[in-house]
């Protein structure tokens, strides 16, 4: 038996499940493969990022944010909190809720878009059939139209710390604990150990991050990532570089960690263990060797920029493809394609799409940092302001960071934003904005910024670049 489609999806994450509702929407008859069993046995929507990733993760940081106010900052204000306690079962439960409710919500536009949701695997076989195998029942063929390929990432295994029960734990079982750990260790300081990490270390967990390269946060401009470390530590999270994961065994419920730094062999015991050492393409079984896909020599599905890959009216999107490992990215991905499915010429612009490290302070950039516009040469200027000497800032006792921009010192064209500081994440979004009009450090020296406003300090680092900002002590010659 085989059924036809226009379009079939296979993999209902953000970039999946986007593409299949746009494709729908543009009045393509799409249906979406997705194998994805939550942990309650039942299939469910939204990928990594609704189930295991982005949404529980930003739930356990919000939550935990919230109590840490309680205990440590609310008293600046005069609010006296005593007896502040966290129940853990609650915020998990919390949690769950959350994605229930986000995962269901995909399940609903599908419906109310015309997207049929096919529960089991999909793989690509030549001449651009689709082997659907439900999770129960026997395996059809779909002829499809298009199709695209949007498998997503699984965490990466090392073979030094293989997974154990819930003590050893990779990303998921991380959003899991049920009690706050005494001792967390963290192997990787990537974006996901350092949300993780804090978490946890909100909740009185003594946490120590273990980092083989001795860079912090290597994508990060560099002066945005030393403020970022020194905030952390300053939190109490025992960060340290240089420091490889050579063995783990877990005894009596505990786990010796063991790890070589400049020093020598060393071992720390801790409660639990996250294994946060990044992502790789899930492309398992996804197709065959003759349907014409091919992987590029990291593994990653290859795609020209408009995701297609080698095979015409195949395409691939999201984790699976080269560029940042992000949700939103992904997403954007998913809709460009379904517009060129049907027909629309559309082109993501790569140059603008922002990252964000949900830590405290957030970390938040877009395009280029220093070091990059330094490695291409010497035509650049930066301008930078403090959240110290913002009123707005000040006013909620969130005085950490700063903004920081990089623009072209030829063209004045903004080239890169990068923040450290309360609402990092949201303030980025203007200047990505800016830059995809190809606006000029002048364009938002010019702009009027409420007051008192967390954006005044973007506005201010942008009067910095030419020595020009107003709430600065200090009477500087603009050199770059
Ligand atoms: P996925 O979301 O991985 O979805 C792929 C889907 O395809 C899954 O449901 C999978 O089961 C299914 N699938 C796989 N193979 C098959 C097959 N053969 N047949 C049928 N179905 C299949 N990104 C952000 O932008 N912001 C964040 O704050 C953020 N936080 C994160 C926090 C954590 C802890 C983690 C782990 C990730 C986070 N990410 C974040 C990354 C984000 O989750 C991913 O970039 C995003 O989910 C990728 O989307 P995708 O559609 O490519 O794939
Ligand atoms: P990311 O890919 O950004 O999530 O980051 C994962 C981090 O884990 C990287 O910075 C790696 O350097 C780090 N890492 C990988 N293997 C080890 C190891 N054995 N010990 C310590 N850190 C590691």
């Amino acid at each position: 038996m085989s059924e036809n489609y226009d379009v079939v999806v296979i993999g209902g994450g953000p970039g999946g499940y986007a593409a299949a509702i746009k494709a729908a929407q543009l009045g393509l008859k799409t249906a979406c493969i997705d194998k994805y069993i939550n942990k309650n046995g039942k299939p469910a929507l939204g990928g990594t990022c609704a189930n295991v990733g982005c949404i529980p993760s930003k739930a356990l940081l919000d939550s935990t944010w919230k109590y840490h106010e309680a205990k440590e900052d609310f008293a600046v204000h005069g609010i006296s909190a005593e007896g502040v306690s966290m129940d853990v079962p609650a915020m998990i439960k919390r949690k769950d809720d959350i994605v229930e409710k986000q995962t269901g919500g995909v399940a609903m536009l599908f419906q109310a878009n015309g997207v049929t949701y096919l529960q089991g695997t999909g793989k690509l076989v030549a001449g651009k059939k689709v082997e659907f195998t439900p999770h129960e029942g026997d395996m059809q063929v779909l002829e499809a139209g298009s199709v695209v390929l949007a498998t997503g990432s699984e965490p990466i295994q090392i073979p030094v710390a293989p997974l154990h029960e819930d003590i050893v734990v990779d990303n998921s079982g991380a959003l899991e604990f049920t009690e706050v750990p005494k001792r967390l260790g963290v192997i990787g300081a990537g974006i996901i150990g350092l949300e993780l990490g804090s978490v946890w270390n909100r909740l009185g967990s003594e946490v120590v991050i273990l980092e083989a390269v001795d860079t912090f946060l290597p994508m990060v401009d560099k002066q945005v990532g030393k403020e970022l470390l020194k905030s952390l530590k300053k939190q109490g999270m025992d960060i340290r570089l240089s420091t490889r994961v050579t063995g783990s065994e877990v005894k009596d419920g505990e786990v010796i960690v063991s790890f070589s730094d400049d020093e020598g062999d060393k071992n720390i015991t801790v409660d639990k263990l996250i294994v946060a050492v990044g992502r790789r393409p899930y492309t398992e079984d996804l197709f065959t060797v003759d349907s014409g896909v091919n992987l590029d020599e990291r593994g990653f599905i290859f795609v020209n920029q408009s995701c297609q890959t080698d095979v015409p009216g195949v395409y691939a999107i999201g984790d699976i493809v080269r560029g940042p490992a992000l949700a939103h990215k992904a997403t954007e991905e998913g809709v460009m394609v379904a517009e060129i499915i049907a027909g629309h010429h559309t082109q993501l612009n790569y140059d603008c799409i922002p990252s964000v490290v949900y830590t405290h302070p957030e970390v938040a950039w877009v395009g280029m940092n220093e070091e990059q516009a330094k490695a291409e040469g010497d035509d650049y200027k930066t301008g930078m302001f403090a959240f110290m000497a913002n009123g707005r800032a000040v006013a909620a006792n969130e005085t950490t960071g700063f903004v920081k921009v990089v623009a072209d010192s030829k063209t004045d064209r903004i080239l890169g934003v990068h923040i450290v500081g309360p609402q990092a994440s949201e303030i980025t979004m203007q200047a990505v904005i800016a830059m995809e009009f190809g606006a000029s450090v002048e364009d938002l020296q010019m702009m009027v910024f409420a007051h008192p406003g967390l954006s005044e300090v973007l506005h201010e680092a942008m009067l910095d670049v030419d020595g020009k900002a107003i709430h600065s002590a200090k009477r500087r010659k603009k050199r770059r």
